[in-house]
């Protein structure tokens, strides 16, 4: 009994000597998760098999780290604070990290090394969430999923259905290239210092079938419509730069609000200009 309540003190004050030994630097983003039972919940999402090659950004302190490293025999920590790094280094011997932006890392090297696609998994930092997904998009073809804690406002933008206001940029491209689905909500409170949002757990699966198109085209004719929103997609586009005369030709109908269309009916739409343009030149 006494050994147990010894044991109970030692790990009490490991968890503080820690928690004092990086000290959070809100540039980074850094709010630590400190709820073992959310710990526990991400990685029964991510269900690491032994030959997984698992990529964990952001991996701080090894919060989510201590469910993970163990799990796979190929398990590799993004991260950029020293301080973190050497904590985790010496935490987690057998565990490979490295220093490193994650939106510098090539995913393609890494597949090439493993000679296997990578699951992406973190409590990423909320600073660059969009920049985090485009990332992963931009690589889906060595990417097998994702599963990543955001803000539960960007989360929902994620899922969003068309016709809801919170559909927009991030729900066509994520819909499109992904299949993304909240796991589960988690509270604000379950983080260290506590955030001013809560959160929610995303899976994306990304999709491998998505027909060959010009997806720098793609993307700039969904940012130019929803970037004029309350027009419509005509309008949108001749804001844009689109020539009347050349809109008038396509067969999308154009009277409808981005927040109407599906991302096939963007990838119809990026075609149909994409051939228009062709024939033009
Ligand atoms: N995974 C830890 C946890 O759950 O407690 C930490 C999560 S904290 C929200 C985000 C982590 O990402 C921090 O450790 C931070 O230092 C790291 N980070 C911030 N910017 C980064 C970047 N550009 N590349 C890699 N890691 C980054």
């Amino acid at each position: 009994m006494l050994s147990l309540l010894l044991l109970a003190v030692l790990v009490i004050l490991c968890r503080f000597t820690i928690i004092a030994m990086v000290v959070p630097k809100k540039s980074l983003g850094q709010n630590f998760l400190r709820d073992e039972n959310i710990a526990r919940n991400i990685a029964a999402e991510i269900d690491p098999k032994r030959d997984d090659i698992l990529l964990e950004i952001g991996p701080g302190m090894g919060a989510l780290t201590a469910h993970l490293a163990g799990t796979t025999d190929h398990y590799l920590g993004i991260e950029v604070d020293t301080r973190a790094l050497e904590l985790l280094r010496t935490r987690f011997q057998n565990a490979e990290f490295l220093r490193q932006d994650i939106l510098d890392v090539r995913l393609d090297d890494l597949a090439r090394r493993f000679g296997s696609k990578i699951r992406v998994a973190g409590n990423i930092p909320y600073y660059i969430t969009s920049e985090i997904l485009f990332w992963i998009i931009d690589q889906r073809a060595h990417v097998l999923d994702a599963v990543l804690m955001m803000q539960l406002e960007v989360a929902r933008r994620l899922t969003a259905k068309p016709r809801t206001k919170e559909y927009g940029i991030l729900s066509v491209v994520s819909q499109f290239y992904s299949i993304p689905s909240i796991a589960f909500r988690v509270s604000r409170n379950s983080f260290f210092p506590v955030p001013a949002v809560d959160s929610a757990l995303v899976h994306l699966t990304l999709r491998q079938d998505v027909p060959a198109h010009n997806e720098q085209l793609f993307r700039r004719v969904v940012r130019d419509t929803f970037g004029k929103r309350r027009k419509t997609m005509f309008n949108g586009l001749r804001y844009a730069g689109y020539p009347e005369e050349a809109l008038k030709q396509l067969t999308t109908d154009l009277t409808r609000r981005p927040e109407e269309l599906s991302g096939e009916e963007f990838l119809k739409l990026t075609n149909e200009l994409e051939t228009l343009r062709n024939s033009q030149k």
